[in-house]
C-alpha cells in the first residue's frame, strides 16, 4: 500500500537495536528516556512521523506491573496522561499476531505512570496509526527481554505493512439469523425465569463469544445429557437433537425447553415422513457437526453424503425409493452438485417441496457473492465451527476473492490485510453483530475507512418462543 516503512521510537538505544535486529525494514529512531526527552522528542520529530504510514513506540517496561514477568509483552489498548486518554483501535491485530507467534501478551490501558514516555512520544504523530507495545525487562534489560522485543518487532513490521486508508463493504444481511436469535432469547429467558444454572446440551449456537457470555450468566454447556443431573432443566441447541437423545433426558426427568431452529425441525419432520412411506433417505451434509448427528437419528435407513464422489458411491437399499434432505447450512452450489449426481443415480428421487438448506444460509451467501467481485479480501466473522461461516468463506472463494475466518479482531492476520485496499466484512449466522463493529472499529485503527453496506435483502422472518419461556 506504501513504500515508506513505519516508524518505532525506542526510549534506549538498545531498545533500538533490538527492534531492527527483528525487522530491519522499519526506521527507529532514540527518543531518549522519562517525560521531558520524550516530550522534546515528540515536538522534533512531528513532521518526521508525519511522512510514516505508521508509527509504534515499543520497548522495555521496568518496574514491570504486578504478575508480569521479564519478557511478557504488553500492548497497550491506550495510553493515559497528561494529554488524556489516547485509544489505539488496532490494538488487537497486534495482540492477536504476537499471540500466534509465540509470546505471553497482555492487552490493556497503560499508564503514564507505568511507563514514563509512551503518552508524550505518541503525540509525534496523532493522525497517523500508532500503537504502543512494551516489553516487560528487569532492571538492567536482559536477554530475554531483549529477544522477546526483537521478535515484537517483526509483528510491528506487519502491522505498520498493513497501515492505510481502505474501503470497507459490509453485505447485508450479515451475522444472527431468526433461529440463532430465537435459541439465545431461550436461554437468557431461562436463565430469568427458571434461574441458574440451565444446563445447555452442546453448544447453544457455535459461537464461543456467545457461549462465554451465557455461561457468564448462569448456563452450563454439556456434551450430552448423563452430564447434567437427574430433573434438571435442559435445553437442547438449535442444532437439534436425534430422538435418542429425547428419550434419554426425558428418562432422566429432566425439564426440556427445545430451542432447535424450527427450520431444522422441519428438516427431521421429512426424514420422518420419507421413512413412513419407505424411502431410502440421503442426508446432504458434513459428518460430525451437531445437526447432522440429530437428524441421522431420526431413521434407521439414512446415508449421509457430503460431496458428489460420496453420492457416486452412496448404497441404498432400493434404488426406486430414494429421497434426500440436506443440512441447513450448506452452500447451494455443493447441494446442487450433489443432487445431480444422485439423480442421475436414483432417477425416481424425490426431495423437499423446499429448499432445507434455510433462507438465513442463501442470503448471506448471496451478499457475500454482490461483493466478492469488488473486495481484495473477505473477513467472515465465525467460529471455527460454524457451518454456515464456513460456507461463507468457501462462497467468496469461489468468486475469485481471498476469504479469512475470524473469531474476533485478535485472528486477523495482518499479513493478509497487506496490500488489501477494499476489505468486505461479513459474519455467520451465529456470529453477533458487535464483533463486526469491532472488526471494522480495528480496521480504523489502521488508517481512515470508506464503509459501504450492500444489502441484496431484507430479513423479516421471526419465530415464535417455546411456551415454556413465553
Ligand atoms: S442458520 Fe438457518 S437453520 Fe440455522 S439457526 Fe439460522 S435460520 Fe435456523
Amino acid at each position: 500500500m506504501t513504500a515508506r516503512p513505519g516508524i518505532v521510537l525506542t526510549p534506549r538505544r538498545a531498545e533500538a537495536r533490538a527492534v531492527a535486529g527483528g525487522a530491519p525494514g522499519l526506521e527507529t529512531i532514540v527518543t531518549g528516556v522519562g517525560p521531558e526527552r520524550s516530550r522534546r522528542s515528540a515536538i522534533n520529530l512531528a513532521a518526521r512521523c508525519q511522512g510514516a504510514p505508521a508509527m509504534a513506540v515499543a520497548g522495555w517496561l521496568h518496574p514491570p506491573p504486578p504478575s508480569l514477568q521479564t519478557g511478557d509483552v504488553v500492548v497497550a489498548t491506550e495510553v493515559v496522561g497528561p494529554f488524556g486518554s489516547v485509544p489505539f483501535p488496532s490494538a488487537p491485530l497486534v495482540t492477536g499476531a504476537l499471540d500466534r507467534a509465540g509470546l505471553r501478551v497482555h492487552e490493556g490501558p497503560v499508564t503514564s505512570a507505568d511507563d514514563g514516555e509512551s503518552a508524550w512520544l505518541v503525540e509525534a504523530a496523532p493522525d497517523r496509526p500508532r500503537v504502543v507495545v512494551r516489553v516487560i525487562a528487569d532492571e538492567h534489560g536482559t536477554l530475554g527481554a531483549y529477544r522477546a522485543l526483537r521478535r515484537t518487532a517483526r509483528v510491528l513490521a506487519a502491522w505498520a505493512a498493513a497501515a492505510g486508508p481502505r474501503t470497507v463493504l459490509l453485505p447485508e444481511p450479515r451475522s444472527f439469523c431468526a433461529g440463532v436469535e430465537r435459541a439465545i432469547e431461550v436461554v437468557e429467558r431461562a436463565l430469568e425465569r427458571y434461574g441458574a444454572p440451565v444446563y445447555v446440551r452442546r453448544q447453544i449456537i457455535h459461537n464461543r463469544h456467545v457461549v462465554a457470555d451465557l455461561e457468564s450468566r448462569g448456563a452450563v454447556f454439556v456434551e450430552e445429557v448423563d452430564e447434567a443431573p437427574e430433573g434438571a432443566r435442559l435445553v437442547f441447541s438449535a442444532h437439534g437433537v436425534s430422538p435418542a437423545v429425547e428419550a434419554a433426558a426425558a428418562q432422566r426427568g429432566q425439564a426440556v425447553i427445545d430451542a432447535t431452529c424450527p427450520l431444522v425441525a422441519k428438516v427431521h419432520r421429512e426424514v420422518r415422513r420419507f421413512a413412513d412411506r419407505g424411502y431410502g433417505v440421503v442426508l446432504v451434509g458434513h459428518a460430525h457437526h451437531d445437526e447432522v448427528e440429530g437428524t441421522i437419528g431420526e431413521a434407521a435407513d439414512i446415508r449421509l453424503v457430503s460431496t458428489p464422489d460420496d453420492a457416486a458411491c452412496v448404497a441404498v437399499a432400493d434404488p426406486d425409493r430414494v429421497a434426500y434432505v440436506t443440512q441447513t447450512t450448506l452452500a447451494l452450489d455443493d447441494v446442487a452438485d450433489v443432487v445431480a449426481v444422485l439423480r442421475d443415480r436414483f432417477p425416481g428421487l424425490v426431495g423437499p417441496a423446499a429448499d432445507d438448506v434455510c433462507y438465513a444460509t442463501q442470503n448471506r451467501q448471496d451478499a457475500v457473492r454482490a461483493i466478492a467481485d469488488d473486495c481484495d479480501l473477505l473477513l467472515v466473522v465465525g467460529s471455527q465451527n460454524s457451518s454456515n461461516s464456513q460456507r461463507l468463506v468457501e462462497v467468496a472463494e469461489r468468486a475469485g476473492c481471498p476469504a479469512h475466518l475470524i473469531d474476533d479482531a485478535r485472528e486477523i492476520d495482518l499479513a493478509r490485510l497487506a496490500g488489501a485496499a477494499t476489505v468486505g466484512v461479513t459474519a455467520g449466522a451465529s456470529a453477533p453483530a458487535a464483533i463486526v463493529d469491532r472488526v471494522v472499529a480495528t480496521l480504523g485503527g489502521l488508517g481512515p475507512l470508506d464503509i459501504h453496506t450492500r444489502t441484496v435483502t431484507a430479513e423479516t422472518v421471526r419465530f415464535s418462543l417455546p411456551e415454556e419461556v413465553r
